[in-house]
């Protein structure tokens, strides 16, 4: 089925890596131009020679936690593509801390850097999308949203209060016809894991390390999902062919989620 993406622009933050390179080097296959941004501009200049996608990808140094740069980022996108009609609130990172271990710092920057990476690109990218026939913002979240686990607490109760923003987002925008969607992830295999491995010292090779991470997690297909895995559907969202899908969430999670909703 052709998503009808091709050349329209999505804006995906956090594209150097995991689920957000995926994401992009999956949009560009269906034809659409991409702007992504990251910290680490050399990380971003790695990825982009290897996706080797021209004219159609636009990469930029980018905090999503400065307003004013990410604003930068998206004119540059708009000026470059002249049009915006997608939105991935991909960028971030997990806190690995026990409530005991938690400082008031933790929670200030784990709240900062969630809100501000979906609020700061909404806002710069919202007049754009409203311009677009069919606009779509997927925000990347966790089933931790939902499932919150204790060594995760202040990650689990930011990401619960991304998924509720989205909600409230999602009935706000439809007036503009911007839908806005979650993706809820269980344990993709990233960078986020490749680096939990080399700090764990278990001797344990990465693929033994996985399938026990699967087992101790309760994962129903015994595995970690893969990053493509993600990024399907995060792009089956942002395409125009899913025009009645609003304010919803839908797991990428290999059955982890214990919940009925
Ligand atoms: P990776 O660590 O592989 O990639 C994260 C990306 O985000 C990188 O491009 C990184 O680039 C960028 N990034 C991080 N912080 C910022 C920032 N402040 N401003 C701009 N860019 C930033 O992560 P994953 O692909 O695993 O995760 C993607 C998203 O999914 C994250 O939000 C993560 O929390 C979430 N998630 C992941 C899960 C998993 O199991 N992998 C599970 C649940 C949720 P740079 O460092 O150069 O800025």
């Amino acid at each position: 089925m052709d998503l009808g993406l091709a050349d329209r622009t999505v804006l995906v933050t956090g594209g150097s890596s995991g689920v957000g390179l995926a994401t992009v080097r999956a949009l560009l296959g269906e034809g659409a131009n991409v702007a992504t941004c990251g910290r680490d501009t050399a990380r971003l200049a790695e990825a982009a020679a290897r996706l080797d996608a021209g004219d159609r990808l636009l990469t930029a140094g980018c905090d999503v936690r400065d307003a004013d740069a990410v604003h930068g980022f998206v004119q540059r996108a708009a000026d470059r593509f002249g049009r915006i009609d997608g939105l991935v609130n991909n960028a971030g990172q997990s806190r690995m801390k026990r409530l005991e271990e938690t400082t008031a710092e933790d929670w200030r920057d784990e709240l900062e850097l969630k809100f501000a990476g979906v609020l700061h690109p909404l806002r710069a990218a919202r007049p754009h999308l409203r311009a677009s026939d069919a606009a779509s913002v997927v925000n990347v979240n966790a089933v931790l949203a939902k499932q919150p686990e204790p060594r995760l607490v202040t990650t689990s109760a930011a990401r619960a209060g991304i998924l509720n923003l989205s909600k409230s987002l999602a009935a706000e925008l439809a007036a503009d016809g911007v839908r806005v969607n979650s993706v809820c992830l269980g344990l993709i295999d990233t960078g986020q894991w490749t680096r939990r491995h080399a700090a764990d010292g278990s001797g344990l090779t990465y693929p033994e390390w996985q399938a026990r991470l699967a087992a101790d997690r309760g994962i129903a297909l015994g595995r970690l999902g893969r990053a493509e895995e993600a990024a399907y559907a995060i792009v089956t969202l942002l395409s125009p062919r899913a025009s009645y899908i609003t304010g919803t969430a839908i797991d990428v999670c290999g059955g982890v989620g214990r919940g009925i909703l």
